[in-house]
């Protein structure tokens, strides 16, 4: 059994649902764990709260928190800047809570660096169609930025074989049921006694 918490990281090419499946984690409670929120400079979308969501901060404070050794990773994504607060997951984990991050590729590998033993989890869409549907049918985006996120997931896709595992987003439903499994057996995995 583990002494401390897991730390399961969550990634996948933006639009894949990452939010939506971690969401459905959250509210559901398919498992126990703390949630890590992030810091980031893009503005509220509707219905987001600021501390639950994220934490809404301006570019200056931002970048106040790297200065000052704040953030477990960071990055600079489509023009804003997305980050892990680092004290509330070590601590979290020193508590032996099981913490859950839901973040993009780029800050999945800073975080794999620093913290090797973390479960590492991909989402991959069922095909990259699927994906720009997704992001047009949120309607958040103006188009030039799909297209971008589009390009960048083609990337992101490259990057699999780094995660210990990759579960298709068909269905919200099987992505919970396959990270549920996944959780369940990394708590009896011998390699972690
Ligand atoms: P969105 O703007 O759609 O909420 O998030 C855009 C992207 O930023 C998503 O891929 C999301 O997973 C990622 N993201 C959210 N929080 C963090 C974080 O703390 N660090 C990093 N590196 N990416 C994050």
């Amino acid at each position: 059994m583990a002494e401390k918490g897991l730390l399961l990281v969550l990634s996948g090419p933006s639009g894949v649902g990452k939010g939506t499946v971690k969401s459905a984690i959250v509210d559901n409670k398919v498992f126990p764990f703390e949630y890590s929120v992030s810091m980031t400079t893009r503005k509220p979308r509707p219905g987001e709260v600021d501390g639950q969501d994220y934490f809404f901060v301006s570019e200056a404070q931002f970048k106040a928190a790297i200065d000052q050794g704040q953030l477990l990773e960071y990055n600079q994504y489509v023009n804003h800047y997305y980050g892990t607060p680092l004290v509330p997951v070590k601590k979290m984990l020193a508590e032996g809570k099981d913490v859950l991050l839901e973040i993009d590729v780029n800050g999945a590998r800073k975080v794999r660096e620093k913290m090797p033993d973390g479960v590492f989890i991909f989402l991959t869409p069922p095909d990259l169609h699927t994906l720009h549907l997704r992001l047009e049918n949120r309607g958040t985006e103006p188009e030039d930025v799909i297209m971008g996120r589009i390009n960048q997931a083609r990337t992101e896709i490259l990057v699999m074989q780094d995660y210990d595992y990759a579960v298709v987003n068909d269905t919200v439903a099987n992505a919970v049921d396959h990270i549920k499994a996944i959780v369940d057996a990394e708590h009896v995995s011998v390699k972690r006694v």
